[in-house]
């Protein structure tokens, strides 16, 4: 299957870079010297998650403020909305516009494992809520994306009513969107088929996950629904004990996959570089 996907010329492929605020002393200070290495490539644009792993916000917008000084790039904080008010992100949106943002990520965020019901606590339930929340307060100051799942989000009762939700976000005004991760390419191609049909112009960016190490390759995926196809969860599970090995197959397998993707009409690719710059890099050269 090829795509559907507006072809752009590859001055126009742009990429972009997230990362995570980093968890401890060690990490925050490594964290310039990767950020300097990938901000030589000169990507569209850095983003900076929230919540995922225990980060808290204050460390989101001390790692966007301080990428935008060292490196004078876009930096974007990811938001999530999940068990939040209307006053709480209100406060952050206003802070994070007198602080010169101009661009966010805007999420629903996962539900607390202690959640009982399919519906998040909170004022927001869903991300096109937060979407439509801060185009009303905002209007157009925002660069907004949000995230789009080509193999269906878990919690999604069935891959039309995620699109239907997907559909709303762009309805509530998102200028685009990032993929989670997958490794099969059709899965992007046949969810660029439906937005073609539904009539969805916004960019809709690849999410590219680097393979470097199978345990927490395989912890991500079985949290998040990305699947692993056999053939590389057996040659993944092979080279478990040869990093070297693992790391050659793995860049192979996601070259090939960010090639198929430029090649057919993806506007661009957003690695998720896990606060890493070589295998990120590696992947960017290739
Ligand atoms: P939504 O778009 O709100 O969708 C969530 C679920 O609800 C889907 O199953 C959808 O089909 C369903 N749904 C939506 N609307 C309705 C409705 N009206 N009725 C019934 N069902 C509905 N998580 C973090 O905690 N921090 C981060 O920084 C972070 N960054 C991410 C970046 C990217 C690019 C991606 C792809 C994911 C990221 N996540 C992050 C994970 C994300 O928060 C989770 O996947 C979360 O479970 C869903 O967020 P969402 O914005 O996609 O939610």
């Amino acid at each position: 299957m090829t795509s559907h996907v507006p072809r752009l010329t590859s001055h126009e492929i742009h990429f972009s870079f997230e990362l995570f605020p980093p968890r401890t002393p060690a990490g925050a200070e490594k964290l310039p010297a990767i950020v300097a290495q990938l901000a030589a490539v000169q990507p569209a644009f850095f983003s900076v998650t929230y919540g995922a792993g225990g980060s808290d916000q204050q460390g989101t917008y001390e790692t966007v403020m301080r990428v935008i000084d060292d490196t004078g790039i876009d930096a974007a904080p990811h938001l999530t909305c999940v068990g939040s008010t209307r006053a709480n992100i209100a406060a952050l949106l206003q802070k994070y516009r007198d602080s010169g943002i101009r661009r966010i990520v805007a999420l629903r965020g996962d539900l607390p494992a202690t959640a009982v019901s399919s519906e998040a606590p909170g004022e927001f339930r869903y991300a096109n809520e937060l979407v439509s929340f801060i185009r009303e307060t905002h209007g157009q100051h925002f660069t907004l994306e949000v995230a789009a799942y080509p193999e269906m989000h878990p919690q999604a009762p069935n891959p039309d009513a995620d699109f239907d939700n997907f559909r709303r976000k762009v309805a509530a005004g998102a200028d685009g969107a990032v993929t989670q991760y997958f490794f099969a390419a059709d899965a992007y191609f046949d969810f660029m088929e439906r937005c073609s049909r539904a009539g969805i112009a916004i960019p809709v960016v690849p999410g590219i996950m680097p393979i470097t190490n199978f345990a927490q390759l395989t912890r991500f995926s079985a949290a998040c629904g990305a699947d692993i196809p056999r053939w590389i969860r057996l040659r993944l599970e092979q080279y478990q004990d040869d990093k070297q090995a693992l790391l050659d197959f793995g860049l192979d397998v996601v070259t090939r996959l960010s090639s198929t993707l430029l090649d057919n009409g993806a506007p661009g690719l957003h690695f998720y570089t896990l606060n890493q710059a070589e295998p990120t890099l590696r992947l960017w050269k290739n």
